[in-house]
């Protein structure tokens, strides 16, 4: 259902007024796609409006990036929880998953080494391995996999917008880390928009009442019970975030 359809109006006021904290994705939620992932940029509009937002409720951006690498991402915005590499990023365990990362990223790179238009991501407790700019997407595709599933220590993998993600095993996911920041900020409620495939490990979450969750662009697979249309209207969304707490909160 469309999120911000009139009928959803006294929804999103509710959950304005109770202690929410609001989580979001980066890449193609706050930033539109890009094909060169380093020029993946907030839309002034967003990103003005979103620092707005962090000025009225507890933020949290949970990124498949790095942390450093989204943080830089977020200019003047006072995001009050930066998370990166899935979910996993702070986290107890980094010490294990960059040791299992160290191990297998050689071993990843030199399976690959032989394919056209493949580039590994190294974010030190997992990989991005994208094949956007490859010419034969399928069979890189499947080289990939192969190539993972050939690794001694057993990987999850996220498949993503012409990317593969390969994360240490026992991580935690984006639903892990957002209902730890929902504690941790001692919310009743939390909301998470987000549109890709490690997304879902969040919308696969059920806790009405106690977690909204919204899909950027609608999908018949997807576990979300709802969608924004497209990802500009991101911006539409933050603007009625802001207009329903007129106030900024007082820290
Ligand atoms: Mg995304």
């Amino acid at each position: 259902m469309r999120l911000l359809a009139k009928e959803n109006g006294e929804m999103l006021a509710q959950l304005a007024w109770s202690r929410v904290l609001l989580g979001f994705d980066f890449d193609g939620t706050l930033a539109p796609i890009v094909a060169d992932r380093d020029r993946a940029v907030m839309r002034p509009k967003t990103a003005e409006l979103f620092a707005a937002v962090c000025r009225r409720y507890p933020c949290a951006v949970i990124s498949g990036r790095s942390k450093a690498d989204v943080g830089e991402r977020l200019g003047p915005c006072a995001v009050k929880y930066v998370i990166g590499n899935h979910g996993l990023e702070p986290g107890a365990e980094l010490g294990e998953f960059e040791r299992e990362m160290r191990d297998a990223i050689p071993l990843l790179a030199s399976a690959l080494s032989e394919l056209g238009g493949v580039d590994l991501e190294d974010k030190r407790y997992s990989v991005a391995i994208h094949y956007r700019r490859s010419r034969t997407k399928r069979t890189t595709r499947s080289a990939i996999l192969r190539a993972v599933e050939r690794l001694e220590t057993p990987m999850r993998v996220v498949p993503g917008k012409l990317v593969i993600n390969v994360i240490p095993q026992r991580a935690p996911n984006k639903g892990d880390a957002l209902l730890g920041l929902r504690t941790v900020e001692g919310a009743n409620t939390a909301f998470y928009a987000g549109d890709d495939v490690t997304d879902e490990d969040v919308f696969r979450i059920d806790q009405p009442g106690r977690l909204l969750s919204v899909r950027v662009g609608e999908s018949r697979g997807s576990a979300a019970k709802y969608f924004l249309r497209d990802q500009r209207e991101i911006d539409l969304l933050l603007s009625k975030l802001v207009a329903l707490r007129l106030h900024e909160a007082s820290r």
